[in-house]
């Protein structure tokens, strides 16, 4: 196993798992998650919206390739079949890419209003997290948090990056409930815009490999006596992202770019 450290910057050293591999996924066909099994010649109902986006928005009819996923079968082809005015169905072909586990990385994340949670969520679907867990704190502006909002979204965006699994989106918890039943086994990366400037590469490069959890706080920081307990946790390793403070939308995809760039996309 290599470490990416200070050397690592100086020289391209690979990282835990970047390779060489090329992305293999079909960037130029439209892409749909479905709730149905997927299989070859399996039927599998449009929704009204896919109907409308497919038939009116993009204007496809019958025969028109698409790919699809679900989260648990991987990705297949599929050909639109018949078309009516209030429906439609796709007629799956073939597999094009096997189901894909992805990295085990937890996102926690104190929600924020409207737009600028629909971004996060949408963001950290693209930098590939396993599951989204938002964690109410005390400075936490938005406290009634939108579930099947956040579901839409990452849906919405792991259609458009080509991901095969889909983030699991929990109910949202308090933060001191979190902490007293966290497992110790699951590394818990607290970006904390109060430590020490220190190379994130290089912090991030000593983190045991296996499950990791990411926590970035509300828009108003966390509390001292919360500070406190996130760095009472043995699975706690705190890392600064630079000296400014970032918006938690945009720290939260600094953290995750930095952890991908380490740890590597596949673990
Ligand atoms: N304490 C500030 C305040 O009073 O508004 C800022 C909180 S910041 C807007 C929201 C979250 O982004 C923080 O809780 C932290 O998790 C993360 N964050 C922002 N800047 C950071 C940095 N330079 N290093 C690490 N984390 C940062």
């Amino acid at each position: 196993m290599t470490h990416c450290g200070h050397d690592a910057i100086m020289r391209p050293t690979p990282c835990r798992v970047w390779g060489d591999k090329m992305a293999i996924h079909d960037f130029t066909s439209q892409r749909l998650f479905v709730d149905a099994s997927l299989a070859a010649e399996a039927q599998v109902p449009c929704s009204p919206e896919q109907h409308h986006y497919l038939i009116k928005v993009l204007r496809l009819n019958t025969g028109a390739a698409v790919l699809v996923f679900n989260g648990r079968d991987g990705e297949w082809r599929a050909r639109i079949g018949t078309v009516t005015k209030r429906g439609a169905v796709l007629i799956v072909e073939e597999q094009t890419r096997q189901q894909t586990a992805g990295p085990d990385i937890d996102y926690l994340f104190a929600p924020l209003k409207h737009a600028r949670l629909d971004y996060m969520v949408q963001k950290v679907t693209e930098m590939g997290v396993r599951r989204l867990r938002p964690v109410l704190t005390r400075r936490t502006i938005a406290e009634r948090v939108n579930l099947d909002r956040m579901r839409a979204n990452v849906i919405e965006a792991a259609e458009q990056c080509g991901i095969l699994r889909v983030p699991e989106v929990l109910e949202p918890q308090k933060l001191a409930h979190v902490l007293d039943r966290w497992d110790a086994a699951r590394t818990l990366i607290f970006c904390d815009e109060a430590a020490a400037v220190v190379n994130p590469i290089a912090a991030l490069a000593q983190v045991a490999k296996g499950p990791l959890a990411v926590l970035i706080g509300p828009e108003g920081g966390f509390a001292d006596d919360e500070r406190t307990a996130i760095l009472a946790q043995t699975a706690t390793r705190t890392v600064s992202l630079g000296p400014r403070i970032l918006r938690a939308d945009t720290a939260a995809v600094a953290a995750l770019a930095v952890i991908n760039a380490v740890v590597g996309e596949e673990y």
